[in-house]
This record gives structure tokens, C-alpha cells and sequence, in this order.
């Protein structure tokens, strides 16, 4: 069985109160299907001791040392337990002008490092509507593979997300997310059945407990990257609850 993931994509929020609030909430805690992990802003992962959840890191540098103000290098966030790197929001694509290329990079040196990336794909509404969907997706998916392999593909998660469904409280009916979820498991069959078959295919675009165990049901769906709702411990808790 593929593995159940619930990742919890705080973004640019939270405080190091919320960061206890949360060690303390996960501490009883125990699911056994589903595994719970939290992308924290980077200058909390290192003030992270015992979690019950695993840690990620919402970006990485595709360089492993040198002179690039601002950066967080693989070997930096393994130094702090990061075990998962988000690559390929859709925020760094638009905001931070991250191209197919540097994603792939970026998907390379975490590979390399051992982390596991949570690769993320999604067209916007504009594309959707044009009817260039799926090829948008092909080549977000194709730049990838040219780059790692479908070998990297399988160290990877995937991460759906329609741009249209973040932040906007318009989450992808679970019939739209699980067509793509099919379309890109049918995409890596290509290279790959077993691959295909094992890899782990989040849904993200504004997941919240009431939309999650439908979304969760989907054959292709294997849980979730939740933005704000990852923010309120007993919500998020009850997200990871319905993937369980
Ligand atoms: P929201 O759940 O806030 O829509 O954000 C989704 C997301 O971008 C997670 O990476």
C-alpha cells in the first residue's frame, strides 16, 4: 500500500508559541496508517526536539555552498532533521520566478542528499479553462524526469495543487483532484507501473476537516498539503485523522 502522508505547509505564519503548541498537541498522538509532517519556516526546524511528526523545509537552495545570501543548502536542512523539502510551489514559481530548470535542480540536490522532496504541480485557472491542462502538467512533470530520472520520481512525493484552489476556500471537487491524480499515476505507468503504483499523490488547495475525508477517499489521493488549515493544531489534527 502507498504510503498516507498529511503535510502541513505553514508558509510565511506561525511563532515559535505555535511551534510548542503543536509539539505538545501531536505528543499523545498515534496514527497508524497515515504520517503526519509539518514544513515549518526554516529558523524553527533547528528548535524542533521530539517531534511526533516529521519535519520539512518549505525550500532549498539548488547550490550546495557559496555566495548565495538569503539560502538554506540540503546539508543545512539535513543538519536539522528536515526530512521532506517542499519544491515547486506554486509561490516560489510565481513569486520567486522558480523555472521548470531550477526546480529540477533543486528536486536533484535534495534527492542527492537524502531528503525527500514533496514535488508540486498545478496549473492555474486561466490554463484549466484553455483545455492545456494536462499538457501543462506533462511538462512541469517531463522537466523533472529529464533531470532525475523516473528513479527520482520514486524518492519523490507528489504534491497536486490548482493553483485556482490556494487560499481561495475553493477546493478541487474530489472528482476534479482525482482525475489528475489518475492522469499523473498514469503518466509515470509509462516509465514505470511499480513506480506509478507506489508513488505517494497529495491534494492541496485550502484542505480543511470538512473537505478532507471525501478528498481522502479518492483512490488516487494519498492525503494532503494543507496550507492554513495546518495552522490550527485541532484542525489539523482532525486532517490527519480522516487520511488514518
Ligand atoms: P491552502 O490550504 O491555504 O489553500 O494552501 C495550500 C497550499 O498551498 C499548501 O502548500
Amino acid at each position: 500500500d502507498r504510503k498516507m502522508i498529511v503535510a502541513g505547509n505553514w508558509k510565511l505564519n506561525g511563532d515559535r508559541f505555535l511551534v510548542q503548541d503543536f509539539l505538545t498537541g501531536f505528543a499523545d498522538t498515534s496514527f497508524t496508517k497515515v504520517s503526519p509532517i509539518l514544513c515549518l519556516p526554516s529558523v524553527y526546524l533547528a528548535t524542533v526536539q521530539d517531534a511526533n511528526f516529521a519535519l520539512g523545509a518549505q525550500n532549498v537552495s539548488e547550490h550546495t555552498s557559496g555566495a548565495f545570501t538569503g539560502e538554506s543548502s540540503v546539508a543545512m536542512l539535513k543538519d536539522v532533521n528536515a526530512e521532506y523539502v517542499i519544491i515547486g510551489h506554486s509561490e516560489r514559481r510565481e513569486l520567486y520566478k522558480e523555472s521548470n530548470q531550477v526546480i529540477a535542480k533543486k528536486l536533484s540536490a535534495a534527492i542527492d542528499a537524502g531528503l525527500t522532496p514533496i514535488f508540486c504541480v498545478g496549473e492555474s485557472l486561466e490554463t484549466r479553462e484553455s483545455g492545456a491542462m494536462f499538457d501543462f502538467l506533462t511538462d512541469q512533470l517531463l522537466s523533472a524526469i529529464t533531470e532525475i530520472g523516473i528513479a527520482g520520481i520514486d524518492k519523490c512525493i507528489i504534491a497536486y495543487e490548482p493553483i485556482w484552489a490556494i487560499g481561495t476556500g475553493l477546493t478541487a471537487t474530489p472528482a476534479q483532484a482525482q482525475e489528475v491524480h489518475s492522469f499523473i499515476r498514469e503518466f509515470l505507468a509509462e516509465y514505470d507501473t511499480d513506480i506509478a503504483t507506489n508513488t505517494t499523490i497529495l491534494y492541496g488547495g485550502s484542505v480543511n476537516a470538512a473537505s478532507a475525508p471525501e478528498l481522502f477517499a479518492q483512490q488516487d489521493i494519498d492525503g494532503g498539503l494543507v496550507g492554513g488549515a495546518s495552522l490550527k493544531l485541532k484542525e489539523f489534527l482532525e486532517i490527519c485523522q480522516a487520511a488514518e
